[in-house]
Protein backbone atom coordinates (compact mmCIF):
# COMPACT_ATOMS: atom_id res chain seq x y z
CA UNK A 1 0.00 0.00 0.00
CA UNK A 2 1.17 3.62 -0.65
CA UNK A 3 1.01 6.80 1.32
CA UNK A 4 -1.87 8.80 1.08
CA UNK A 5 -2.12 12.37 1.96
CA UNK A 6 -5.35 13.78 1.94
CA UNK A 7 -4.91 17.61 -0.21
CA UNK A 8 -7.33 20.41 0.73
CA UNK A 9 -6.88 21.74 -2.94
CA UNK A 10 -8.97 18.41 -3.55
CA UNK A 11 -10.75 17.76 -0.44
CA UNK A 12 -9.87 14.07 -0.64
CA UNK A 13 -6.43 11.45 -0.10
CA UNK A 14 -4.71 11.10 -2.67
CA UNK A 15 -1.43 8.80 -3.27
CA UNK A 16 1.54 10.81 -2.94
CA UNK A 17 3.96 11.56 -6.37
CA UNK A 18 6.53 13.40 -5.37
CA UNK A 19 8.10 15.60 -8.61
CA UNK A 20 11.39 14.47 -8.21
CA UNK A 21 11.45 10.97 -5.46
CA UNK A 22 13.20 10.44 -3.43
CA UNK A 23 13.22 13.93 -2.92
CA UNK A 24 10.60 15.62 -1.30
CA UNK A 25 10.03 19.47 -0.55
CA UNK A 26 8.03 20.40 2.49
CA UNK A 27 7.10 24.40 3.03
CA UNK A 28 5.72 24.54 6.75
CA UNK A 29 4.41 28.07 7.81
CA UNK A 30 6.20 28.30 10.87
CA UNK A 31 6.06 30.58 14.16
CA UNK A 32 5.10 34.19 14.55
CA UNK A 33 8.04 34.97 16.69
CA UNK A 34 6.28 37.70 18.67
CA UNK A 35 5.91 35.47 21.73
CA UNK A 36 6.23 31.97 23.23
CA UNK A 37 4.03 29.40 20.79
CA UNK A 38 1.58 28.05 22.61
CA UNK A 39 0.65 23.95 22.99
CA UNK A 40 -1.52 25.10 20.05
CA UNK A 41 0.43 25.95 17.61
CA UNK A 42 2.64 23.22 18.55
CA UNK A 43 0.24 21.12 17.75
CA UNK A 44 0.35 22.03 14.34
CA UNK A 45 4.00 21.82 14.35
CA UNK A 46 4.15 17.76 15.50
CA UNK A 47 1.51 17.05 13.17
CA UNK A 48 4.13 18.44 10.66
CA UNK A 49 6.87 16.68 12.88
CA UNK A 50 5.14 12.96 12.04
CA UNK A 51 4.38 13.76 8.65
CA UNK A 52 8.33 14.61 8.29
CA UNK A 53 9.45 11.19 10.23
CA UNK A 54 6.76 9.30 7.96
CA UNK A 55 7.90 10.54 4.71
CA UNK A 56 11.57 9.53 6.16
CA UNK A 57 10.62 6.57 7.34
CA UNK A 58 9.32 5.58 4.25
CA UNK A 59 12.60 6.35 2.36
CA UNK A 60 12.02 9.73 1.23
CA UNK A 61 14.43 12.40 1.47
CA UNK A 62 13.17 15.41 2.39
CA UNK A 63 13.96 18.75 1.80
CA UNK A 64 11.92 20.63 4.99
CA UNK A 65 11.60 24.16 5.33
CA UNK A 66 9.82 26.45 8.47
CA UNK A 67 10.14 29.96 8.21
CA UNK A 68 10.12 32.15 11.17
CA UNK A 69 7.83 35.23 11.25
CA UNK A 70 9.64 37.49 12.32
CA UNK A 71 8.06 41.25 10.27
CA UNK A 72 4.42 41.26 10.92
CA UNK A 73 1.67 43.64 12.45
CA UNK A 74 2.28 41.39 15.65
CA UNK A 75 5.73 41.75 16.08
CA UNK A 76 6.20 45.20 15.32
CA UNK A 77 3.56 46.30 17.66
CA UNK A 78 5.61 43.81 20.00
CA UNK A 79 8.59 45.17 20.02
CA UNK A 80 6.67 48.94 20.00
CA UNK A 81 5.00 47.57 23.45
CA UNK A 82 8.94 46.44 24.60
CA UNK A 83 10.52 49.50 23.43
CA UNK A 84 13.44 47.45 21.80
CA UNK A 85 14.04 46.84 17.83
CA UNK A 86 12.32 44.26 15.91
CA UNK A 87 15.39 42.08 15.85
CA UNK A 88 15.85 42.55 19.39
CA UNK A 89 12.37 41.14 20.15
CA UNK A 90 11.86 38.24 17.86
CA UNK A 91 15.52 37.00 18.94
CA UNK A 92 14.25 36.08 22.33
CA UNK A 93 11.32 34.10 20.96
CA UNK A 94 13.22 32.18 18.41
CA UNK A 95 15.15 31.44 20.68
CA UNK A 96 12.30 29.90 23.28
CA UNK A 97 10.64 28.15 19.84
CA UNK A 98 13.89 26.34 19.24
CA UNK A 99 13.81 25.81 23.27
CA UNK A 100 10.67 23.96 23.09
CA UNK A 101 10.62 22.45 19.52
CA UNK A 102 13.86 20.63 21.63
CA UNK A 103 11.84 19.26 23.88
CA UNK A 104 9.14 18.38 22.02
CA UNK A 105 11.63 16.11 20.00
CA UNK A 106 10.71 18.41 17.12
CA UNK A 107 13.27 17.17 14.07
CA UNK A 108 15.03 20.98 12.83
CA UNK A 109 14.32 21.51 9.59
CA UNK A 110 16.73 22.13 7.43
CA UNK A 111 16.68 26.07 6.93
CA UNK A 112 14.50 28.18 8.65
CA UNK A 113 14.94 31.66 7.25
CA UNK A 114 13.75 34.57 8.78
CA UNK A 115 11.56 37.34 6.73
CA UNK A 116 13.37 40.02 7.56
CA UNK A 117 16.51 37.82 6.30
CA UNK A 118 14.92 37.68 2.66
CA UNK A 119 13.61 41.09 1.74
CA UNK A 120 15.48 41.23 -1.33
CA UNK A 121 13.61 38.22 -2.98
CA UNK A 122 10.46 40.11 -1.77
CA UNK A 123 10.95 42.88 -3.50
CA UNK A 124 11.88 41.14 -6.64
CA UNK A 125 8.67 39.48 -6.52
CA UNK A 126 6.46 42.37 -6.08
CA UNK A 127 8.34 43.74 -8.97
CA UNK A 128 7.54 40.94 -10.92
CA UNK A 129 3.77 40.98 -10.21
CA UNK A 130 3.70 44.63 -10.63
CA UNK A 131 5.66 44.27 -14.23
CA UNK A 132 2.42 41.27 -14.58
CA UNK A 133 -0.38 43.69 -14.05
CA UNK A 134 -1.53 41.53 -11.19
CA UNK A 135 -0.59 44.25 -8.42
CA UNK A 136 -0.97 47.84 -8.69
CA UNK A 137 0.79 50.39 -6.05
CA UNK A 138 -2.55 52.10 -3.95
CA UNK A 139 -3.11 55.91 -2.91
CA UNK A 140 -1.55 54.85 0.45
CA UNK A 141 1.93 54.29 -1.39
CA UNK A 142 1.27 50.02 -0.57
CA UNK A 143 1.57 48.04 -3.20
CA UNK A 144 -1.85 45.32 -3.40
CA UNK A 145 -2.29 42.13 -5.55
CA UNK A 146 -5.45 42.52 -7.26
CA UNK A 147 -7.59 39.21 -7.09
CA UNK A 148 -9.65 39.71 -10.19
CA UNK A 149 -6.61 39.51 -12.00
CA UNK A 150 -6.27 36.28 -10.89
CA UNK A 151 -8.59 33.31 -12.35
CA UNK A 152 -7.87 30.81 -9.96
CA UNK A 153 -8.51 32.74 -6.56
CA UNK A 154 -10.36 31.19 -3.86
CA UNK A 155 -9.84 27.55 -5.28
CA UNK A 156 -8.03 26.69 -2.27
CA UNK A 157 -10.48 27.77 0.22
CA UNK A 158 -13.63 27.19 -1.92
CA UNK A 159 -13.95 30.81 -1.94
CA UNK A 160 -17.70 31.83 -3.06
CA UNK A 161 -17.47 33.70 -6.30
CA UNK A 162 -20.68 35.66 -5.10
CA UNK A 163 -18.61 36.68 -2.03
CA UNK A 164 -15.50 37.57 -3.99
CA UNK A 165 -17.58 40.21 -6.14
CA UNK A 166 -18.98 41.44 -2.88
CA UNK A 167 -15.63 42.16 -1.10
CA UNK A 168 -14.04 42.89 -4.99
CA UNK A 169 -13.12 46.77 -5.64
CA UNK A 170 -11.75 46.82 -1.76
CA UNK A 171 -8.56 46.20 -0.82
CA UNK A 172 -7.06 45.26 2.84
CA UNK A 173 -4.06 46.63 4.43
CA UNK A 174 -3.85 43.42 7.67
CA UNK A 175 -2.19 40.42 7.60
CA UNK A 176 -5.40 38.90 8.80
CA UNK A 177 -9.13 38.96 7.51
CA UNK A 178 -11.77 36.69 6.99
CA UNK A 179 -13.46 35.20 4.03
CA UNK A 180 -16.08 37.40 4.12
CA UNK A 181 -13.62 40.12 3.59
CA UNK A 182 -11.87 38.91 0.59
CA UNK A 183 -10.29 41.89 -1.29
CA UNK A 184 -7.31 43.01 -2.79
CA UNK A 185 -4.51 41.83 -0.18
CA UNK A 186 -1.00 43.83 0.88
CA UNK A 187 1.90 42.64 -0.65
CA UNK A 188 4.11 45.71 0.26
CA UNK A 189 3.24 48.27 3.10
CA UNK A 190 4.42 51.50 3.22
CA UNK A 191 6.46 52.61 5.90
CA UNK A 192 4.93 54.21 8.89
CA UNK A 193 6.97 56.02 11.63
CA UNK A 194 6.48 53.06 13.75
CA UNK A 195 7.91 51.08 11.51
CA UNK A 196 11.00 53.00 11.28
CA UNK A 197 11.24 52.79 15.14
CA UNK A 198 11.90 49.43 15.68
CA UNK A 199 13.58 49.05 12.25
CA UNK A 200 11.08 47.65 10.43
CA UNK A 201 11.40 49.56 7.03
CA UNK A 202 12.96 48.68 3.83
CA UNK A 203 14.04 50.71 0.87
CA UNK A 204 12.69 49.54 -2.76
CA UNK A 205 11.98 50.76 -5.92
CA UNK A 206 7.84 50.79 -5.35
CA UNK A 207 8.64 53.09 -2.03
CA UNK A 208 10.08 52.36 1.13
CA UNK A 209 7.87 49.80 3.64
CA UNK A 210 8.34 46.13 4.11
CA UNK A 211 6.70 42.40 3.13
CA UNK A 212 2.85 41.55 4.22
CA UNK A 213 2.85 38.38 5.74
CA UNK A 214 1.44 36.13 3.19
CA UNK A 215 4.24 37.44 0.35
CA UNK A 216 6.96 36.61 3.11
CA UNK A 217 6.31 32.63 2.97
CA UNK A 218 5.81 32.92 -1.21
CA UNK A 219 9.46 34.53 -1.72
CA UNK A 220 10.79 32.80 1.09
CA UNK A 221 9.55 29.04 -0.25
CA UNK A 222 10.29 29.70 -4.00
CA UNK A 223 14.14 30.88 -3.12
CA UNK A 224 15.07 28.15 -1.39
CA UNK A 225 13.40 25.40 -2.89
CA UNK A 226 14.76 27.02 -6.62
CA UNK A 227 18.13 26.73 -4.59
CA UNK A 228 17.86 23.66 -3.09
CA UNK A 229 15.90 21.42 -5.94
CA UNK A 230 15.64 23.94 -9.13
CA UNK A 231 12.20 23.54 -8.16
CA UNK A 232 9.07 26.05 -8.77
CA UNK A 233 6.29 23.96 -6.72
CA UNK A 234 6.38 22.68 -3.60
CA UNK A 235 5.52 19.16 -3.04
CA UNK A 236 4.05 19.79 0.47
CA UNK A 237 2.46 22.95 2.32
CA UNK A 238 1.34 22.44 5.22
CA UNK A 239 -0.23 24.31 8.44
CA UNK A 240 -3.06 25.13 10.67
CA UNK A 241 -6.61 25.33 9.31
CA UNK A 242 -6.70 28.54 10.31
CA UNK A 243 -4.12 29.28 7.28
CA UNK A 244 -6.09 28.05 4.28
CA UNK A 245 -7.69 31.71 4.14
CA UNK A 246 -5.97 33.99 3.67
CA UNK A 247 -2.94 33.18 4.01
CA UNK A 248 -2.87 30.11 1.79
CA UNK A 249 -4.81 31.26 -0.60
CA UNK A 250 -3.04 34.11 -1.28
CA UNK A 251 0.48 32.82 -0.97
CA UNK A 252 -1.32 30.84 -4.13
CA UNK A 253 -2.32 33.95 -6.28
CA UNK A 254 1.23 35.76 -5.46
CA UNK A 255 3.31 32.53 -6.13
CA UNK A 256 1.47 31.35 -9.45
CA UNK A 257 1.24 34.97 -11.17
CA UNK A 258 5.06 35.45 -10.75
CA UNK A 259 6.21 31.78 -12.15
CA UNK A 260 3.37 31.20 -14.62
CA UNK A 261 2.79 27.91 -13.34
CA UNK A 262 -0.72 26.26 -11.98
CA UNK A 263 0.06 25.06 -8.86
CA UNK A 264 2.15 26.50 -5.75
CA UNK A 265 2.39 22.57 -4.11
CA UNK A 266 0.80 19.98 -5.14
CA UNK A 267 -0.25 18.75 -2.00
CA UNK A 268 -1.85 21.12 0.90
CA UNK A 269 -1.99 19.94 4.07
CA UNK A 270 -3.55 21.28 7.02
CA UNK A 271 -3.75 20.49 10.67
CA UNK A 272 -7.11 21.08 12.77
CA UNK A 273 -7.00 23.34 16.06
CA UNK A 274 -6.22 22.22 19.20
CA UNK A 275 -8.84 23.43 21.81
CA UNK A 276 -9.79 24.06 25.25
CA UNK A 277 -13.25 23.68 26.29
CA UNK A 278 -14.33 23.56 23.38
CA UNK A 279 -12.86 26.93 22.27
CA UNK A 280 -9.55 26.86 19.61
CA UNK A 281 -6.34 27.72 21.52
CA UNK A 282 -5.32 31.33 20.86
CA UNK A 283 -3.40 33.78 22.33
CA UNK A 284 -6.10 36.57 21.40
CA UNK A 285 -8.75 34.44 23.64
CA UNK A 286 -6.72 34.05 26.25
CA UNK A 287 -6.70 30.08 26.75
CA UNK A 288 -3.65 29.35 26.20
CA UNK A 289 -0.86 26.63 27.69
CA UNK A 290 2.73 27.06 26.46
CA UNK A 291 5.15 24.23 26.02
CA UNK A 292 7.11 25.80 28.61
CA UNK A 293 4.34 25.55 31.27
CA UNK A 294 4.01 21.86 30.49
CA UNK A 295 8.02 21.49 30.67
CA UNK A 296 7.65 23.31 34.06
CA UNK A 297 5.41 20.84 35.22
CA UNK A 298 7.68 17.77 34.33
CA UNK A 299 5.26 17.04 31.73
CA UNK A 300 7.55 14.52 29.07
CA UNK A 301 7.03 15.10 25.94
CA UNK A 302 6.41 11.49 25.22
CA UNK A 303 3.17 12.33 26.81
CA UNK A 304 2.27 15.33 24.99
CA UNK A 305 3.34 13.88 21.64
CA UNK A 306 1.00 10.09 22.58
CA UNK A 307 -1.98 12.51 23.72
CA UNK A 308 -1.75 14.17 20.41
CA UNK A 309 -1.57 11.24 18.05
CA UNK A 310 -4.48 9.79 19.78
CA UNK A 311 -6.75 11.81 17.65
CA UNK A 312 -6.05 12.22 13.71
CA UNK A 313 -4.83 15.58 12.80
CA UNK A 314 -7.80 16.26 10.64
CA UNK A 315 -9.71 16.16 13.87
CA UNK A 316 -10.10 18.66 16.35
CA UNK A 317 -8.59 17.93 19.74
CA UNK A 318 -9.73 19.48 23.25
CA UNK A 319 -6.80 19.67 25.93
CA UNK A 320 -7.83 18.49 29.03
CA UNK A 321 -5.85 17.36 32.61
CA UNK A 322 -7.83 13.80 32.22
CA UNK A 323 -6.41 13.32 28.68
CA UNK A 324 -3.52 14.25 29.63
CA UNK A 325 -3.14 11.87 32.43
CA UNK A 326 -4.40 9.13 30.01
CA UNK A 327 -1.52 9.72 28.08
CA UNK A 328 0.91 10.07 30.18
CA UNK A 329 0.08 6.11 31.46
CA UNK A 330 -0.41 5.16 27.85
CA UNK A 331 3.22 6.56 27.34
CA UNK A 332 4.74 4.78 30.71
CA UNK A 333 3.13 1.54 29.40
CA UNK A 334 4.89 1.87 25.88
CA UNK A 335 7.94 2.92 27.56
CA UNK A 336 8.28 -0.08 29.85
CA UNK A 337 7.25 -2.34 27.01
CA UNK A 338 10.50 -1.31 25.40
CA UNK A 339 12.74 -1.41 28.45
CA UNK A 340 11.89 -4.83 28.94
CA UNK A 341 12.13 -5.71 25.60
CA UNK A 342 15.51 -4.43 25.94
CA UNK A 343 16.63 -6.61 28.86
CA UNK A 344 14.90 -9.75 27.32
CA UNK A 345 17.61 -8.96 24.43
CA UNK A 346 17.15 -10.28 20.94
CA UNK A 347 19.53 -13.58 21.10
CA UNK A 348 16.48 -16.27 21.49
CA UNK A 349 14.24 -17.33 18.53
CA UNK A 350 10.84 -16.94 18.96
CA UNK A 351 7.72 -17.76 16.28
CA UNK A 352 5.20 -16.21 18.57
CA UNK A 353 7.06 -12.71 18.92
CA UNK A 354 7.97 -12.95 15.30
CA UNK A 355 4.56 -12.90 14.42
CA UNK A 356 3.76 -9.80 16.69
CA UNK A 357 6.37 -7.90 14.95
CA UNK A 358 4.90 -8.70 11.67
CA UNK A 359 1.67 -7.74 12.75
CA UNK A 360 2.63 -4.32 14.28
CA UNK A 361 4.58 -3.86 11.26
CA UNK A 362 1.59 -4.44 8.68
CA UNK A 363 -0.79 -2.78 10.53
CA UNK A 364 1.38 0.21 11.72
CA UNK A 365 2.35 0.73 8.06
CA UNK A 366 -0.72 0.50 6.70
CA UNK A 367 -2.33 3.03 8.95
CA UNK A 368 0.14 6.33 8.74
CA UNK A 369 -0.12 5.36 5.05
CA UNK A 370 -3.35 6.04 5.60
CA UNK A 371 -3.33 10.20 5.57
CA UNK A 372 -1.04 9.86 8.53
CA UNK A 373 -3.83 7.67 10.67
CA UNK A 374 -1.58 8.08 14.15
CA UNK A 375 -5.20 6.88 16.04
CA UNK A 376 -4.48 3.66 14.74
CA UNK A 377 -0.97 3.11 14.44
CA UNK A 378 -1.17 3.74 18.10
CA UNK A 379 -3.59 1.17 18.72
CA UNK A 380 -1.84 -1.45 16.57
CA UNK A 381 1.51 -0.69 19.25
CA UNK A 382 -0.58 -1.59 22.30
CA UNK A 383 -2.00 -4.81 20.81
CA UNK A 384 1.51 -5.46 20.31
CA UNK A 385 2.66 -4.39 24.07
CA UNK A 386 -0.62 -6.81 25.16
CA UNK A 387 0.59 -10.00 23.11
CA UNK A 388 3.81 -9.25 23.90
CA UNK A 389 3.68 -9.28 27.28
CA UNK A 390 1.56 -11.90 27.34
CA UNK A 391 4.66 -13.93 25.59
CA UNK A 392 7.47 -12.69 27.66
CA UNK A 393 5.17 -13.45 31.19
CA UNK A 394 5.12 -17.23 29.57
CA UNK A 395 9.03 -17.12 29.09
CA UNK A 396 9.21 -16.46 25.38
CA UNK A 397 12.49 -15.26 24.58
CA UNK A 398 12.40 -12.67 21.64
CA UNK A 399 14.79 -12.84 18.50
CA UNK A 400 15.87 -9.56 16.81
CA UNK A 401 12.79 -9.09 14.93
CA UNK A 402 10.15 -7.35 17.11
CA UNK A 403 13.28 -5.47 18.63
CA UNK A 404 13.71 -4.06 15.21
CA UNK A 405 9.89 -3.21 14.41
CA UNK A 406 9.56 -1.48 17.84
CA UNK A 407 12.55 0.78 17.16
CA UNK A 408 11.37 1.93 13.79
CA UNK A 409 7.76 2.62 15.39
CA UNK A 410 7.97 4.18 18.09
CA UNK A 411 11.09 6.28 16.23
CA UNK A 412 8.41 7.69 14.11
CA UNK A 413 5.75 8.42 16.94
CA UNK A 414 8.22 9.73 19.52
CA UNK A 415 5.81 8.80 22.55
CA UNK A 416 7.73 6.87 24.37
CA UNK A 417 8.72 8.54 28.18
CA UNK A 418 12.57 9.89 27.38
CA UNK A 419 13.88 7.57 30.70
CA UNK A 420 11.51 5.78 32.90
CA UNK A 421 13.04 6.61 36.26
CA UNK A 422 12.99 4.25 39.39
CA UNK A 423 9.08 3.98 40.82
CA UNK A 424 9.09 3.60 44.55
CA UNK A 425 7.26 0.85 46.07
CA UNK A 426 5.41 0.33 49.40
CA UNK A 427 4.11 -2.63 50.70
CA UNK A 428 0.29 -1.16 49.66
CA UNK A 429 1.84 -2.07 46.11
CA UNK A 430 1.46 -5.91 47.09
CA UNK A 431 -2.19 -6.15 46.14
CA UNK A 432 -3.35 -8.53 43.49
CA UNK A 433 -4.40 -6.95 39.91
CA UNK A 434 -2.22 -4.34 39.74
CA UNK A 435 0.05 -5.89 37.15
CA UNK A 436 -2.89 -6.78 34.90
CA UNK A 437 -3.49 -2.29 34.70
CA UNK A 438 -0.73 -2.21 32.67
CA UNK A 439 2.41 -2.36 31.16
CA UNK A 440 5.45 -4.33 33.06
CA UNK A 441 6.40 -1.57 35.23
CA UNK A 442 3.04 -2.36 36.99
CA UNK A 443 3.92 -6.57 37.05
CA UNK A 444 7.81 -5.08 39.09
CA UNK A 445 5.83 -2.70 40.84
CA UNK A 446 3.46 -5.35 41.77
CA UNK A 447 6.04 -7.92 42.70
CA UNK A 448 8.23 -5.45 44.81
CA UNK A 449 5.40 -4.88 46.86
CA UNK A 450 5.07 -8.54 47.70
CA UNK A 451 8.44 -8.79 48.38
CA UNK A 452 8.44 -6.24 51.07
CA UNK A 453 5.32 -8.01 52.77
CA UNK A 454 7.33 -11.24 52.83
CA UNK A 455 10.45 -9.10 54.50
CA UNK A 456 7.85 -7.55 56.53
CA UNK A 457 6.27 -11.47 57.99
CA UNK A 458 9.97 -12.30 57.86
CA UNK A 459 9.51 -14.84 55.29
CA UNK A 460 13.43 -14.01 54.01
CA UNK A 461 13.46 -17.15 51.48
CA UNK A 462 10.51 -15.86 49.71
CA UNK A 463 11.90 -12.42 49.59
CA UNK A 464 14.69 -13.67 48.34
CA UNK A 465 12.73 -15.72 45.27
CA UNK A 466 11.18 -12.89 44.50
CA UNK A 467 14.14 -10.88 44.20
CA UNK A 468 15.38 -13.02 41.90
CA UNK A 469 12.49 -13.29 39.70
CA UNK A 470 12.98 -9.54 39.16
CA UNK A 471 16.21 -9.83 38.20
CA UNK A 472 15.65 -12.34 35.71
CA UNK A 473 13.02 -10.10 33.92
CA UNK A 474 15.32 -7.12 34.20
CA UNK A 475 14.52 -5.28 37.23
CA UNK A 476 16.49 -3.77 40.00
CA UNK A 477 14.97 -3.55 43.57
CA UNK A 478 16.69 -1.04 45.82
CA UNK A 479 15.64 -1.12 49.69
CA UNK A 480 14.81 2.34 50.95
CA UNK A 481 15.99 3.38 54.61
CA UNK A 482 12.07 4.23 55.11
CA UNK A 483 11.16 1.14 54.26
CA UNK A 484 9.46 1.90 51.42
CA UNK A 485 11.76 0.23 48.05
CA UNK A 486 12.39 1.58 44.57
CA UNK A 487 12.15 -0.90 41.20
CA UNK A 488 14.31 0.50 38.30
CA UNK A 489 15.56 -0.95 35.00
CA UNK A 490 18.56 -2.86 34.96
CA UNK A 491 21.16 -0.98 33.41
CA UNK A 492 22.33 -2.42 30.10
P1 LIG B 1 1.28 31.61 14.21
O1 LIG B 1 2.44 31.67 15.12
O2 LIG B 1 0.07 32.32 14.75
O3 LIG B 1 1.61 32.08 12.81
O4 LIG B 1 0.83 30.10 14.09
C1 LIG B 1 1.73 29.06 13.83
C2 LIG B 1 0.99 27.81 13.43
O5 LIG B 1 0.12 27.36 14.49
C3 LIG B 1 0.09 27.95 12.21
O6 LIG B 1 0.25 26.83 11.37
C4 LIG B 1 -1.31 28.00 12.79
O7 LIG B 1 -2.26 27.53 11.87
C5 LIG B 1 -1.17 27.06 13.96
N1 LIG B 1 -2.17 27.24 15.04
C6 LIG B 1 -2.55 28.39 15.65
N2 LIG B 1 -3.46 28.14 16.63
C7 LIG B 1 -3.67 26.80 16.64
C8 LIG B 1 -4.49 25.91 17.44
N3 LIG B 1 -5.26 26.34 18.43
N4 LIG B 1 -4.43 24.59 17.16
C9 LIG B 1 -3.62 24.11 16.17
N5 LIG B 1 -2.82 24.89 15.41
C10 LIG B 1 -2.84 26.21 15.63
ZN1 LIG C 1 3.10 30.89 5.55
Amino acid sequence: MTLRLHNTMTRSAEPFAPLAPPHVSVYTCGPTVYNYAHIGNFRTFLFEDMLRRWLEASGYRVFHVMNLTDVDDKTINGALKAEVSLAEHTARFIAAFHEDREYLRILPAHVYPRATEYVAPMIAMVESLLEKGVAYKGDDGSVYFAIAKFPGYGKLSRLDTRELQAGAGGRTSADEYDKADARDFVLWKAARAEDEQVGAAWDAPFGRGRPGWHLECSAMALDLIGKELDAEVLDIHAGGIDLVFPHHEDEIAQSCAHTGRDEFARVWMHGEFLTMSGTKMSKRFGNILTARDLREEGVDAGTVRLLFATTHYRAPLDFTDQALDAAREGSRRLGAFGARLAAAGAGGSSPSLDAVAAELDTAFTEAMNDDLNAPRALAALFDAVREGNRLLDAGESPGPSLQAVWSRTTDVLQVLPLASGPRVVTMADARDGLEESGGDSDWAVAWAGRRLAAKHARDWPEADRIRDLLTTAGWEVRDRKDGSAEVVRAAG
